[in-house]
């Protein structure tokens, strides 16, 4: 669905990728594109990651994203525009009758969520930030993975790229385990606050792929490995809470011939949505805990089947995701 609101000036695109396993499920990003294609395009994209997300965690949604396009000039009534423009977006979605559930991406927050719900929208998020329980299953999933080179946790080198809401939480956690961790961080005051936090030191942004290390975290922007950046990755395992990390699918064989172990992101970073499913479902702490957890069991048995099939664990995700809706799905070449 392709939004336009005159009067707030709302650009938006909405994409539902899946419906097979219920409505979609997927966050709002709010950022600058060139053209409404580009949008179009990366709503697209992320929507079928969504899918994949959401299948591979066992969860009844499908997947679904919507971009909102940032003015290029930010206005005198900035934040009443916003404001319009998320209430505008809340109508386009309330019209899509509960087949997209939207949710908090980059760029959006917890009381823009609550804004979008204001009208007749169906939202997540709107009370809660789902970044800990992220972080939450980020942490589980980097367990299994090391455990399955036969490194421990604690004492383990782990590069986390982005120290915003995942990547603070996550290198809060890895420290507490006995992890050593680096922050790096385009915004430099995050970054050292961060590390001085959890007691880590700071790498520069463009060190973070090239620096020593046994896990690169990728926490921050989308498509940071690509085909001319895996030859200088100087880490055993990436795996990380970033959506969308490889430029291109053929990147996760490129990295299994490097003998780096990728875990797929859609696999690992479902804490998230693992959350909002439990506020819906009105899950207690129990239930969503051992849900959380089993993403370490998940990303185990992805990497074992990969090892004894040859295949990529990517390769290996998009073949549970196929068995589970009965169709063949890939990410998006
Ligand atoms: P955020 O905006 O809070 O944090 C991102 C951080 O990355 C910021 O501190 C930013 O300065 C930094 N950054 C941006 N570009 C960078 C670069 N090139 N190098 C180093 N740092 C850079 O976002 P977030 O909510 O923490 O989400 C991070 C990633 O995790 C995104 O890809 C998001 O889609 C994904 N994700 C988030 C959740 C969630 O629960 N928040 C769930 C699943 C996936």
């Amino acid at each position: 669905m392709i939004c336009s609101d005159r009067r707030s000036g709302l650009r938006a695109v909405i994409a539902i990728d899946d419906s097979t396993l219920g409505p979609g499920l997927g966050g709002v990003r709010w950022q600058a594109y060139p053209n409404e294609l580009a949008a179009v395009d990366e709503a697209r994209r992320l929507a079928r990651v969504m899918t994949l997300k959401n299948a591979c965690a066992d969860l009844p949604y499908g997947g679904a994203k919507s971009v909102i396009l940032k003015d290029d000039v930010i206005p005198a009534d900035g934040p009443r525009r916003r404001q319009a423009q998320l209430e505008a977006f809340g109508r386009f979605v309330g019209r899509l009758g509960g087949a997209y559930i939207p949710g908090v991406d980059m760029g959006t927050s917890v009381e823009d969520l609550a804004v979008i719900g204001l009208g007749p929208a169906d939202v997540a998020c709107d009370h809660e930030d789902p970044s800990p329980w992220t972080a939450l299953g980020v942490l589980a999933g980097i367990r299994a993975a090391l455990s399955s080179v036969g490194i421990a946790l604690p004492g383990a080198h782990v590069v986390v790229q982005g120290a915003g809401h995942v990547g603070a939480d996550l290198a809060r956690r890895l420290a507490e385990a006995g992890c050593r961790v680096s922050v790096a961080d385009v915004d430099p005051v995050r970054a050292h606050a961060v590390a001085r936090d959890v007691g880590g030191r700071v790498v520069a942004p463009v060190a973070a792929l090239t620096t020593r290390c046994d896990v690169l975290a990728p926490c921050a922007t989308a498509k940071v490995i690509d085909r001319s950046t895996v030859d200088a990755l100087e880490c055993r395992i990436v795996a990380g809470g970033a959506n969308d990390v490889l430029a291109t699918p053929d990147v996760a064989a490129m990295l299994a011939d490097r003998g780096i172990v990728y875990v797929p992101d859609f696999v690992i970073n479902a804490g998230g949505v693992i959350h909002i499913h439990a506020l819906r479902a009105t899950w207690g702490p129990d239930k969503l805990e051992g849900s959380l957890l089993a993403i370490g069991d998940r990303v185990a048995a992805m990497l074992a089947q990969s090892e004894r099939t040859g295949l990529t664990p990517l390769a290996v995700a998009e073949d549970v995701v196929s068995h589970r809706l009965g169709r063949p799905i890939a990410l998006p070449t």
